[in-house]
């Protein structure tokens, strides 16, 4: 009765499909084709907002995550959260920066917290609060199957979210219990909002952010994203893949943001890929709920 406390390990775990040593061997092929395409840095200095979201930065992703950190830092600021919602919302595109957020609350976000220290940058660490604290393996292993399609890997406790927010950090909703809100009544995503804002402010002093769970736009519909503003929170975001122009101010209640997914454990390169490549593609990604969703 383990928990996973390494990448490669976590990811061994996982069902391997031909796709995804095909998807690998694509990436490295679509890195070098960005580069010799578009110049290497000169994406990446456009005045924008780009948001970077993990899941997890296992003992093994220390390195490459610090590694990633610094190759990022030659050509952004990083920014808080909350700040980066400030510049989407008021049109501000003076500097290329970058956001960081975690979903999830595993205990190894404890990590990714240490080395953007060192960067002088901080994170938004969107949690569950029906996982948080939980000390059982079984109830562990449990909400990782059932709830995350993770390997059983141990999540924060509520000093650990109390010490992040003390540090700098900030801790945002992501529903009670990892729940799929396109599959749930809006009454009861309506409660689970009110109870998980309650339940944040009460531990942590603060609630400002709502991500919501699988991040797909079909995992969420727009009446839900109403509701999310209704409850007091300040943003919604998605795990959609784009990043903010800022080009215009954008009405709060209307802005879903997008996040670029980074895997630490991943090559260095195709990191890199995911945020030139949607650099690049920056006026594609509207502000606002899509009016046509894609699968
Ligand atoms: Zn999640």
């Amino acid at each position: 009765m383990q928990y996973t406390k390494q990448y490669s390990e976590f990811s061994a775990l996982q069902p391997k499909s031909l796709r995804s040593s095909l998807r690998s061997a694509a990436l490295s092929a679509l890195h070098l084709k960005e580069r010799l395409l578009r110049g290497s840095n000169a994406t990446l200095r456009v005045p924008r907002v780009q948001l970077l979201f993990l899941h997890h930065i296992f003992e093994d992703e220390m390195e490459p995550f610090d590694r990633l950190l610094r190759e990022l830092a030659q050509t952004h600021v990083f920014v808080s959260h909350s700040e980066a919602v400030r510049r989407i919302l008021v049109g501000e595109n003076a500097e290329p920066c970058i956001s960081f957020s975690s979903d999830d609350g595993l205990k190894n976000n404890l990590h990714a917290a240490e080395i953007l220290e060192r960067y002088g940058a901080t994170a938004c660490f969107y949690i569950n609060p029906n996982s948080i604290g939980l000390s059982k393996y079984e109830q562990v292993e449990s909400f990782c199957r059932t709830r995350l399609e993770f390997p059983p890997a141990e999540f924060l406790d509520w000093n650990d979210a109390e010490g992040l927010q003390a540090r700098g950090h900030e801790i945002g909703a992501h529903t009670m219990g990892h729940i799929n809100v396109a599959e749930t009544p809006i009454r009861e995503f309506r409660e689970d909002l009110e109870r998980s804002r309650e339940v944040l402010l009460s531990r942590c002093g603060a609630a400002r952010h709502f991500a919501y769970p699988y991040g797909r736009f079909f995992h969420f519909i727009k009446e839900a994203m109403a509701e999310v503003f209704e409850a007091g929170f300040e943003s919604c975001a998605s795990a959609e893949r784009g990043c903010h122009t800022c080009a215009r101010p954008v009405a709060k209640d209307q802005l879903l943001l997008r996040r670029d997914q980074i895997v630490a454990g991943w090559p260095l390169a195709h990191n890199m890929y995911f945020i030139r490549r949607n650099a690049r593609l920056r006026h594609l990604a509207s502000d606002e709920w899509p009016r046509v969703i894609g699968r």
